[in-house]
C-alpha cells in the first residue's frame, strides 16, 4: 500500500519535472553524503550535488521517498555506494525514475566500490540465506581514507568523461583534494600511532578499514552476522571473549539501539562510544575530511579515559 502512494506520488511529481541539468551543471546524485562530499570536492561549482541517504541512517536500510525519485529523475549521475550496499532501497527506486541513463552499465551510473580495496571479500558460495548484509565483501570501505582517494579519483574521471569541457578544472580539483587529504593523513597517523593493535568491539562491520588502515585490532561484533540483530547467546559468548581479552572499547553506529551494548559494558566494564562511520553522522562532520578529524578526536579521547593500551 505504502509502496503504491510512493509510486502515485512520484508520478504526480515527476510529471512537473524540470529537464536535467537546467542550469548548465552536471545534476549529480549520491547514495550517501560521504560520496556527496567527495563529489563536491572533485566537481566545485561545475556540478550539483545531493544524496539520499542521510548520514545518521543506517545505509543499509533507508526509507524511500517520492522526493528521492524525482532527484534520479533529474540526475545526469548517480554514485552508488555498491557492493550491494543499497540493494534494499536504491534499485527500485533507479527503475521508477525514468531516467536512462542512471540504470546500472549506463553513462551516468557509477559504482564507487569499483577501484577501491575491498576487504572480507566471501570465498565460496555466495548466500544470503544466513541474513548476511555483506554478500560481495565489505561495502563500508569509505572508512579508509585511501579509498576516499580512490573514489574522488574515479569521480574525475567520470565527471571529465560527462563534461570534457571541465576536465582540467575537475583534474586540479582532485590534485588539490589529494593534497590535503595526504596532510591529513599524516595528522591522523600521528594521533593513531600510540594505539597499534588496540583490541575493540564493534557493533555492525562498519570499521574493517578504518581498522586496518589505523592498526586496530577487532576481536568480536555485537551483531552476530551483519544485519542480523544481537542474540543472547552469541552477547555471552562476547563477553567471555571481551574479558578474557581485555576488550575496553566498543565502537556502535549511531542508528544501533544501545541496549545490548549497555548490558554487555555493565559486565566488561568496556565504554561505549558512539561513532559516526559517515559524513552527517553528526552536525559536526560536515565533509569527508571532518569525518575523521571528527572520528579520530572522540576514539582518543575516550582510548585515554579508559587507559585502554
Ligand atoms: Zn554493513
Amino acid at each position: 500500500m505504502r509502496h503504491r502512494c510512493l509510486l502515485v506520488a512520484a508520478a504526480l511529481v515527476l510529471a512537473a519535472a524540470r529537464p536535467a541539468g537546467a542550469a548548465g551543471k552536471l545534476n549529480v546524485v549520491t547514495a550517501t553524503e560521504d560520496l556527496a562530499s567527495l563529489a563536491r570536492e572533485v566537481g566545485g561549482d561545475r556540478i550539483d550535488v545531493e544524496a539520499l541517504a542521510r548520514g545518521y541512517q543506517d545505509p543499509h536500510f533507508v526509507e524511500p521517498k517520492p522526493s528521492f525519485i524525482l532527484k534520479l529523475n533529474r540526475a545526469d549521475l548517480l554514485i552508488a555506494v555498491g557492493r550491494e550496499l543499497e540493494i534494499g532501497w536504491l534499485p527500485p527506486l533507479i527503475n521508477q525514475s525514468r531516467n536512462s541513463k542512471l540504470q546500472p552499465g549506463a553513462a551516468g551510473y557509477l559504482d564507487a566500490s569499483l577501484t577501491v580495496k575491498i576487504l572480507e571479500l566471501p570465498t565460496g558460495q555466495i548466500t544470503r540465506a544466513m541474513g548476511d548484509v555483506h554478500p560481495l565483501g565489505n561495502p563500508h570501505y569509505w572508512l579508509d581514507p585511501d579509498n576516499g582517494r580512490r573514489v574522488a579519483q574515479a569521480i574525475q574521471k567520470k565527471l571529465s568523461e560527462l563534461s570534457p569541457n571541465d576536465s582540467a578544472y575537475f583534474a586540479a580539483r582532485y590534485a588539490d583534494f589529494d593534497k590535503r587529504l595526504a596532510a591529513a593523513e599524516k595528522r591522523w597517523d600521528v594521533e593513531m600511532a600510540p594505539y597499534k593493535g588496540l583490541k575493540i568491539v564493534t557493533y555492525h562491520r562498519s570499521w574493517p578499514n578504518f581498522a586496518d588502515r589505523f592498526g586496530l585490532d577487532v576481536v568480536g561484533y555485537i551483531e552476530p552476522r551483519p544485519g542480523i540483530p544481537p542474540s543472547p547467546s552469541h552477547t555471552l559468548e562476547l563477553i567471555q571473549e571481551m574479558k578474557r581479552q581485555g576488550v575496553k572499547i566498543m565502537l556502535v553506529e549511531p542508528y544501533f539501539d544501545l541496549k545490548t551494548p549497555d548490558s554487555i559494558s555493565r559486565d566488561t566494564g568496556a565504554r561505549v562510544l558512539v561513532m559516526a562511520p559517515s559524513v552527517g553522522g553528526e552536525k559536526e562532520i560536515t565533509d569527508y575530511l571532518k569525518l575523521f578529524d571528527y572520528d579520530i578526536n572522540l576514539l582518543v579521547a575516550a582510548i585515554k579515559q579508559v587507559g585502554a593500551k
